[in-house]
Parts: C-alpha cells; sequence; structure tokens
C-alpha cells in the first residue's frame, strides 16, 4: 500500500463559482455541484471574451490494456509529463477553462494520476473528470482520489455478453466497480452506439440508473482503423430512442453526432474551439480526439498553440 496520508485522501472541496466570459454572456459554475448559471442577459465585449476552451480533454497516455476494437487511441506507448500538464492546467485555468478532462488510452495508467487528480482539484479551480473503462478502481484507488475529482465517466458498451464480447472483461466486475466510482464522484455511463449496442441500450440505461449514474453519454461509433461508422439506419433508430427515453439520466451526444436528434445548447454562441480542445499523448493540440492533426505545445503555452491551431483551420476552410 501507498502511504497516503488523511489529509491527501480528503481535499477540502474548494466551493466557489468560477466565471467565464463568452459570447454566450457570463457563465458561473461550481465545480463541486456541477451547477452551471449562463447570464445572458448580460453583453460581454469580445475583449473580454476568456481565451481558452470550455473545456480540454488530455489524454494522459497511450497505453491501455483492453483491445476495443472502436478505439482510436494509437497503439503506442506515448506518455504526457506530469510537470507539462500541471503547467498547461494553470494557463487553462486561468484563461477561462472550467472543465478539464483527463483520457488516454486509460488514464488510471498514467503512473501519477493521483497526484495529478489532486494537484488540479487542490492548485486549480478547474473540475475534473476522467473517463475510464473502470477495471483499476479498487477501493485504495478510489479513496485517494475522493474529494479530488469531480466527475468521472465509466466505458460501457451494452450489458452482459455484448459488453464482454466488447471489452474482453467480466461485465459482474465493472458493476462491482460502479459501487466504488460512485464513492468518489457523481459519474456517467459512455456508451459507443453500434448496430450491437444499440439492442443493449434500454438495458444499459437501467444499469446506470440502479447504479446511480446521472448521465448517459451516446456516442454513436466512428469510423477507426478496423471498424466502420454506425450505419444510418441505426442512426435513425438511436434518434427514435432518445425521443421514447423518459427515464431518470441526462441524455448527451457527443457534437460531431449531434445533427438531427433533440438537443439544447444554450452555450451555441460557443462553438468549435471555444468550446473543446484535445491535447493528445504526445502533447499535439487538436480540435477533437478525432483529429489527425495539431499543433505541438512547445515552450510558448497553450493559448499560442490555440491562435495557430485557429488560424490553421480558418486557413483550410477558405
Ligand atoms: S478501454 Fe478505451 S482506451 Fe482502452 S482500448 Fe478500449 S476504447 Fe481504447
Amino acid at each position: 500500500m501507498n502511504g497516503t496520508s488523511s489529509n491527501e485522501r480528503r481535499a477540502t472541496p474548494r466551493r466557489q463559482w468560477k466565471q467565464r466570459c463568452s459570447a454566450a454572456g457570463v457563465h458561473l459554475f461550481d465545480r463541486t455541484t456541477g451547477l452551471n448559471v449562463l447570464l445572458d442577459e448580460l453583453p460581454v465585449p469580445a475583449s473580454l471574451y476568456s481565451r481558452a476552451p470550455r473545456q480540454v480533454s488530455i489524454a494522459l497516455t497511450n497505453r491501455c490494456d483492453l483491445s476495443c476494437a472502436h478505439c482510436y487511441a494509437p497503439k503506442s506507448r506515448d506518455e504526457l509529463r506530469f510537470d507539462s500538464i500541471t503547467r498547461w492546467l494553470a494557463e487553462l485555468d486561468a484563461h477561462g477553462t472550467l472543465g478539464i478532462g483527463f483520457g488516454g488510452g486509460e488514464p488510471t495508467l498514467y503512473p501519477e494520476f493521483v497526484e495529478l487528480c489532486q494537484h488540479a482539484a487542490r492548485e486549480t479551480r478547474l473540475s475534473v473528470s476522467f473517463t475510464t473503462h473502470g477495471h483499476h478502481i479498487d477501493s485504495e484507488l478510489a479513496e485517494r482520489l475522493c474529494g479530488n475529482v469531480h466527475f468521472i465517466r465509466v466505458s460501457m458498451d451494452g450489458v452482459g455478453a455484448t459488453y464482454e464480447s466488447i471489452r474482453r472483461r467480466s461485465f459482474a466486475k465493472l458493476l462491482e466497480s460502479l459501487g466504488r466510482v460512485r464513492a468518489i464522484s457523481r459519474f456517467g455511463v459512455n456508451v459507443v452506439i453500434n448496430e450491437r449496442t444499440l439492442l443493449d441500450l434500454d438495458d444499459a440505461a437501467r444499469v446506470a440508473t440502479d447504479a446511480g449514474a446521472c448521465e448517459l453519454l451516446l456516442l454513436p461509433q466512428m469510423a477507426v482503423r478496423s471498424v466502420k461508422a454506425i450505419d444510418v439506419d441505426a442512426v435513425q433508430s438511436l434518434r427514435r430512442w432518445v425521443d421514447a427515453y423518459r427515464g431518470p439520466l441526462k441524455l448527451c451526444i457527443n457534437e460531431a453526432s449531434a445533427e438531427g436528434f433533440p438537443t439544447c445548447d444554450p452555450l451555441s454562441a460557443e462553438r468549435g474551439l471555444c468550446s473543446y480542445a484535445h491535447i493528445d499523448a504526445m502533447g499535439v493540440l487538436k480540435p477533437s480526439s478525432y483529429a489527425e492533426v495539431g499543433i505541438p505545445l512547445g515552450e510558448s503555452g497553450v493559448l499560442q498553440a490555440l491562435d495557430q491551431l485557429a488560424y490553421d483551420l480558418a486557413e483550410n476552410n477558405t
């Protein structure tokens, strides 16, 4: 066991609003409760807009001990340096980012994962979340993360045999892990939707609800290496499922797949790099985790790379 002090285990959450200004208005966010308040009647001059994206995902490592066919993460051992990440977090925090999402690969395999979450929770005002397959969250890790993470996303594509055929891990063990996840923070369940997992969606929503999740993130399958993108008929079935869903979970969908779904986005004035950016495990800033090219983050930091990326994207669109 690692020598973990009680102070380390129970960081005191800072209960304070963080403010972000953009074309959408003045946005107040409390990372402890996840509460958002948008003062959209307050006009904000463009000179006061926050310069960093509202949300940034960071792939800490490309390592993962699973091998899901739909995975987009490169199969390499690339890993970010702890001191680089903490420098970027400070910059993003100072320039209006509200939330940071650690991913990978599998972020719990990052050697200093707990220390990084502790640092982000204590030294910044960022909301700290991570996406995980959940199979490394044992009692000790759960205890060390408690108070240092504000939201967790657990991948669960279908239930029972469907899940096990995709993830090659025990579904019963995943359910045990969800109990520990629930003790750390609020959490949601991510489902990659394809023709097969679609059939399990009622059960997946029920299991997620029973486990205490508050959100179901629908991720229509994208084409990567050996798998095709979800077909058009399945997307239509998914739309019908969403229309008919009356359960307690908040339904979410990734922006790239949102067309045709009944979404509600009060921050629609924040688009593209204003709303989201991704840093991959090689330290390249991208408009999304699926993007193939981006801007390497050098010593000059995230904001300069963002400006360059915005310029390149605008050039490619003209
Ligand atoms: S668990 Fe996630 S990172 Fe690992 S192979 Fe599956 S999709 Fe990729």
